[in-house]
């Protein structure tokens, strides 16, 4: 969202003096919740076993440099010719394959004429015209420094540190059983995989999995996550949730108005912030998170329910582009639920920002965005869909207008789904694809039902129906029924000719009918597939060429 200002609003110095002492209240409070230590860690042991792929020109100087402190090996992408013998290994490659992470970097080589080569590395500093891992997050302990000469001296210098155990936190938690990603080998939602800018989550047959040693905690993989199977931990929503709402209360109480939440990251963006200085509108909190795209609608909604008056999150240009475009998509989805719900707009601005001047201007034109005449008291919980329940209840008692429905953009994570009745045959394949309990069976009864709260519009349905009689249809309902299960479809059961218990639906018959008709297994006896599974095995068993013996009832 790229918008340039031509206006700027005029500015009361009385509110603004209020509003920044206001503002020094309510960080306060929020740097008070206790910083959050996180649980689990991800380690890494190094012992410097250093990589140098390059031309000979850059590699060999930082090679010689490096190897005076850690045991390293060169690849040499261009020469042939001869230079004085190095006391540790150099080898000619024309293709290079590197992956891993630190201590755990695998390399491939080959140059022509020769064997494939290959070792196992503890760094890498990678000096080729194009980066040999390509992701736009790097693994910890590859160094890609690009062109600059002071850059390449930088890089082999900090690799000379980084020998010995390392950690991290892990910064993802990953529930299984509400993933959307895939039922009986359909694939539904990838939305984390997509996303990823480390290329840290892989496809893992119905599941994902994510590689810790890879993932670098931006969290965007949460932020677009339906189903909240994937949630940040570092730190966890809910400790963020309470950041926000200790700050707003201190900031109403001390007479702030239209307050609004400034996300930015502790690096570029505090810079930014601090090269500002008192030059920051009052209204605007700034919060720094580990990184700008580990929220999402549920954490803003619960920030707007408390009584923020907008989410600004501050970029600096060195996010990963799909991060940039997922934060848009999302914020699009916030506010066609506000717009939906008469909370005048916009409440979300995507600030990008690489000067302090873009960002001044920029922030005097922070949102304003119309709030609930009360602030909510709810907790926000670690699990996405709770928070979101509980903030679009919120949202939705105290909203100017209130719709049944709200129709939303494709994507959002809410929805019904639409049955074509002529062509479901209640199979109820659906039913078992569904990972969220959306969709339900009649227990018994030939009936499709639905529960609209818990349709997280991953597709899997549609892409399983047989009868391609499914499709979606993002919206937010708050019609009383969207708790209930609703009938879809329905139809009467149909008997077997045979014995008369029901089986199956009387379109389920007609559609098998329809397309085994001409079937050579059925061939002369069609009347087969109207029978149960029982009566089937007993009519094919039955000799067609001696007389059948029926017992007569005695009248
Ligand atoms: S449901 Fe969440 S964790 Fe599962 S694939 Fe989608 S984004 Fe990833
Ligand atoms: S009903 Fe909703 S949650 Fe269930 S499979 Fe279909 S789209 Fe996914």
């Amino acid at each position: 969202m790229n918008i340039r200002f031509t206006d700027n609003p005029p500015i009361d110095p009385v509110r603004e003096g209020r509003d920044a002492q206001a503002r020094r209240a309510a960080i306060q409070a929020a740097d008070a919740i206790p910083v959050f230590e996180p649980a689990v860690t991800v380690d890494y042991r190094s012992a410097g076993r250093s990589l140098v792929v390059g031309s000979a020109a850059h590699a060999l100087p930082l090679a010689d440099r490096i190897a005076g402190v850690l045991p390293v090996t060169v690849l040499l992408l261009d020469s042939q010719d001869e230079f004085p013998l190095r006391p540790y290994p150099v080898h000619q490659a024309r293709t290079v394959a590197v992956a891993g992470w630190l201590g755990a970097f695998e390399a491939r080589w080959q140059a022509p004429g020769q064997a494939v080569g290959q070792g196992r590395f503890d760094l890498v500093l990678d000096l080729c015209p194009s980066r040999l891992i390509p992701s736009h997050q790097r693994p910890h302990g590859y160094y890609a420094p690009g062109d600059g000469e002071a850059a390449r001296l930088a890089a082999g210098e900090a690799m000379l540190d980084m020998v010995g155990d390392f950690e991290k936190p892990k910064y993802f938690a990953y529930k299984e059983r509400s993933c959307a990603h895939g039922r009986n080998g359909q694939k539904g939602c990838s939305a984390c995989i997509e996303i990823c800018s480390a290329q840290a989550i892989a496809d893992d047959g119905d599941r994902i999995k994510v590689n810790p040693y890879l993932c670098a905690g931006c969290g965007a993989c949460s932020t677009v996550c339906p189903t909240g199977a994937i949630s940040y931990a570092f730190p966890p929503a809910a400790l963020t949730g309470k950041r926000m709402q200790a700050a707003l209360r201190c900031y109403r109480e001390a007479g702030g108005e239209d307050p609004v939440f400034l996300l930015h990251d502790p690096e570029h963006g505090a810079e930014l912030l601090a090269a500002l200085g008192d030059a920051v509108p009052g209204r605007v909190i700034p919060l720094a998170l580990q990184h700008t795209a580990s929220t999402g609608i549920d954490v803003w909604f619960g920030a707007v329910a408390y009584g923020a008056a907008g989410i600004a999150i501050l970029t600096t240009g060195n996010e990963a582009p799909q991060y940039l475009a997922a934060l848009d998509q999302q914020m699009t989805i916030g506010q066609a639920v506000l717009d939906g719900l008469g909370y005048d707009g916009p409440h979300f601005q995507l600030l990008q920002a690489g000067a302090p001047e873009e960002l001044a201007v920029a922030l005097r034109h922070a949102p304003r965005g119309r709030v609930p005449s009360e602030p909510a008291v709810f907790h926000l919980a670690n699990d996405k869909r709770n928070t979101l329940d509980y903030a679009l209840e919120h949202l939705h008692r105290h909203a100017p207008l209130k719709p049944e429905a709200v129709t939303l953009p494709p994507g959002a994570p809410f929805g019904a789904v639409e049955v074509n009745r002529g062509a479901c045959s209640l199979c109820m394949s659906c039913v078992g694809a569904c990972p969220a309990g959306a969709l339900q069976d009649g227990q018994g009864a030939p009936l499709l039902r639905f529960i609209e709260k818990n349709c997280v519009q991953c597709g899997l349905c549609a892409s399983t129906c047989p009868e391609n009689a499914i499709s979606l249809a993002p919206r937010l309902s708050f019609a009383e029924t969207r708790g209930q299960a609703v009938v879809l479809n329905e139809s009467r059961p149909f008997h077997c000719i045979r014995c008369d218990k029901p089986f199956g639906t009387l379109q389920m018959v007609e559609n098998m009918l329809g397309r085994l008709a001409s079937h050579p297994a059925f061939s002369g006896h069609l009347d087969r597939l109207r029978m149960c599974g029982d009566c089937r095995v007993i009519d094919m068993m039955e000799p067609r060429d001696e007389m059948r013996v029926t017992s007569l009832k005695r009248s």
